[in-house]
């Protein structure tokens, strides 16, 4: 046991120091294994580990087309484009989510409008939502923070009909809402394969769709919105034919390297889950004598995915600031993030909407409040454990 002083006038008896990182991505010699074919065959960009991949993902969320892209952001953009929204479009998403969520919408000169966030769930409230709606909303972006669903039948019935849904299923890869997975909720999903994220191509995304115009267009515009021509689909190829461009497209393409890592996470991704939800529990339990850190919720038919265990500290009842609380951990090795930022209060949103922080009270509480521990599948009991020792010892 080591004293551990902060700007507070207690101290606290922090156990010995173990590091414990906030998120590791869980590869190793399959994932290396797995590049060899690409490298040697020559197949480099898209090709067919990608269309292995993109069956073997659309299967297992229970959707009819899955497209790869290089990362959620470009599939979020490419899905706001395949539906064609453009300028005097706006697009409703949540005040509090990872800004990428927010700057698609800019970056098809669409407005961004954003609603308050259920700080229990973290996820967009419906109640504010239906109070955004406007003649010109043309989709709505659910977020399905740290891995749980928002709450999609609310969030159908405060948007009219013709509203699109796109979820940003960035943390939501082998998430479920009622029994369904998460990426065919609504018009489109998008996911994330980042190393922060549940399953990892370095750098990735998967855009998934029940919708065959909508999957048509967007496959077109992820390769510079070349399509094949009639004569060309009806003849067969001709040498002298290049596809046709129509649309103004994008070079959002996946590499193969990444569809043969993927394939392999992938096939692990119930297992990450399912470790992870075991823990997650096992937190929940160990944890909840601790009056001041509130559990995230879980619900009762699990559909959880666990991106992340996010905490809020509640700071009527916590013994110090969360940021303090935050330093003590990191001085005995474990690290913590808050959960994400509240969009409204980064400078370019505060200063282009002129928002000030109490503008969205929930994402604003989320921001200054939510505390996420680690959980990821290359931590071990004993590490499970010391975060607990840890907590335990500050309250
Ligand atoms: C990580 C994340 C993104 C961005 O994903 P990238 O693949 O890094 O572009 C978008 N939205 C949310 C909610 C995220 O957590």
């Amino acid at each position: 046991m080591s004293t551990n002083r902060v700007a507070t006038d207690r101290p606290f008896a922090m156990p010995a120091h173990r590091p414990v990182q906030i998120s590791l991505p869980s590869t190793g010699e399959e994932e290396w294994q797995a590049v060899r074919a690409p490298l040697m065959n020559g197949w480099l960009t898209q090709g067919p580990k990608v269309a292995e991949f993109e069956r073997k993902f659309a299967n297992r969320h229970e959707v009819k087309h899955a497209l790869a892209v290089t990362s959620c952001t470009t599939g979020l953009h490419l899905a706001l484009a395949a539906l064609g929204i453009g300028p005097g479009d706006e697009v409703i998403v949540p005040a509090f989510t990872w800004v990428a969520t927010a700057n698609v919408v800019v970056y098809c000169g669409a407005t961004p409008v954003l609603a308050d966030v259920d700080p229990v769930t973290n996820n967009i409230c419906p109640r504010d939502l239906a109070k955004r709606v406007t003649s010109r909303t043309k989709a709505v972006i659910p977020v399905h923070l740290f891995g749980l669903c928002a709450n999609m039948d609310a969030i159908r019935h405060a948007v009219p009909g013709h509203v699109h849904i796109v979820e940003d299923c960035a943390c939501a890869a082998g998430a479920s809402y009622s029994g369904r997975p998460a990426g065919g909720l609504g018009t489109c999903g998008v996911f994330s394969f980042h190393p922060r994220k549940s399953i990892t191509t370095g750098e990735g995304g998967m855009l998934t769709t029940n919708n065959d115009r909508v999957a048509e267009i967007a496959n077109s515009l992820r390769n510079h919105g070349a399509s094949v021509s009639e004569e060309h689909r009806h003849r067969g190829p001709t040498p002298y034919l290049l596809p046709e461009f129509n649309l103004l497209g994008f070079n959002y393409r996946m590499t193969d390297l990444q569809g043969a890592v993927g394939l392999v996470q992938l096939a692990k991704l119930d297992r990450f889950i399912a470790e992870r939800d075991k823990w997650a529990r096992w937190y929940m339990k160990e944890l909840s004598d601790i009056p001041w850190l509130r559990m995230p919720q879980r619900p009762n038919d699990g559909g959880h995915a666990w991106q992340a265990f996010v905490t809020f500290v509640d700071p009527e009842k916590a013994p110090t600031t969360r940021n303090q609380i935050m330093e003590l951990l990191q001085s005995a090795g474990v690290a913590t993030r808050p959960g994400t930022h509240a969009v409204h209060m980064l400078g370019y949103y505060a200063k282009r909407n002129g928002h000030k922080p109490t503008d969205f009270p929930g994402a604003m509480a989320c921001d200054l409040n939510t505390m996420a521990i680690p959980l990821h599948n290359r931590m071990d009991e004993v590490d499970y454990r010391h975060v607990v020792a840890c907590l335990k010892a500050i309250g």
